[in-house]
């Protein structure tokens, strides 16, 4: 049996400091990677881009407060610590930033960064709070790190946009980097939050990307009306009795603005509760390229 492979992990942020520091030193580039733990392949995706673009990569897990609402699942969300960093280690991470929350926030925080607009389409609907708290600690951690490339899924692909703009608008010296969604082999994009789901569940979670692919296929075969897609979309969500979706649509990929008219590059975004587990996932299409 082969020794399993382990990296450094600090905890504070004077830790992180000087790491960084070290690694800047002899002009090695930086890659991070934030994520909030409970590590799966598709973390372990951006781990390896960032590791094939950077001398050093930090991987930073974080279960944020600020972004979970009163009866959301702060408490319970999953932690596994010590798999985390097996699988870290494994995708070529060189550290660890696991800062316990009063690290993160000595005090309570009464600076809040807040991308207009954006955060309160989509998700922002029916989570009127979480992308502030994202921008915010996104924005702390960017400070904390410094010059570099950051990594975020296309699976988030709302905070991908959020973030975006937050980094142009703000000029933190970072290079933000999208990368694609990580699927099991049926579909299912890879969430930590797919432990959630009760065994009977775990077939019908795969009803989101069959909803995609079904909207995707009606812009493919020719539809550019927005209510035509969605009703698609709708409806194949509501084949399946377990799900109970918030909401299936198509945006423009660029504004997440909804278009009289679908043309261009689009945006087609899922979210649905399937038990105990809130599910989302999204897919491109390009009308141009048809
Ligand atoms: P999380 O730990 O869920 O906050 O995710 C941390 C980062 O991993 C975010 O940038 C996510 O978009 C990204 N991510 C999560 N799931 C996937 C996936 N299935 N494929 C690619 N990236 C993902």
């Amino acid at each position: 049996m082969s020794a399993v492979t382990q990296i450094p992990m600090v905890e504070r942020v004077s830790e992180l400091r000087a790491a960084l520091d070290a690694a800047r030193r002899d002009g090695g580039s930086v890659g991070l990677v934030p994520t909030m733990g409970y590590l799966h392949e598709g973390h372990q995706s951006l781990v390896t881009r960032s590791a094939s673009e950077n001398d050093l990569t930090v991987v930073s897990i974080f279960v944020n407060p600020l972004q979970f609402a009163e009866g959301e699942d702060y408490g319970t969300y999953p932690r596994d610590l010590d798999r985390d960093r097996e699988m870290c280690a494994a995708a070529g991470a060189g550290l660890i930033f696991a800062p316990p929350t009063e690290e993160m926030y000595p005090q309570t925080p009464v600076t809040a960064v807040t991308v207009k607009g954006l955060n309160a389409l989509l998700e922002g609907r029916f989570r009127p709070t979480h992308f502030d708290g994202v921008t915010t600690v996104v924005a702390k951690l960017f400070a904390l790190f410094g010059p570099g490339r950051a990594y975020f899924g296309e699976k988030d692909y709302q905070q991908l946009a959020i973030i975006r703009r937050m980094t142009a608008d703000l000029s933190f010296p970072v290079e933000v980097v999208g990368c694609p969604t990580f699927r099991e082999p049926d579909g299912l994009a890879m969430s930590s939050r797919n432990v959630y789901l009760e065994p009977d569940e775990r077939p019908a979670a795969t009803v989101l990307w069959r909803s995609l692919q079904a909207g995707r296929e009606a812009v493919v075969q020719g539809s550019r009306d927005p209510d035509e897609v969605e009703a698609v979309m709708a409806a194949v969500l509501a084949a399946e009795p377990k799900a109970s979706p918030d909401y299936a649509t198509v945006v423009d990929a660029a504004t997440l603005d909804r278009p009289d008219v679908l043309d261009g590059e689009l945006r087609l975004l899922v979210a649905a509760h399937l038990g105990r587990a809130r599910l989302i996932d999204n897919v491109g299409v390009d009308c141009d390229r048809l």
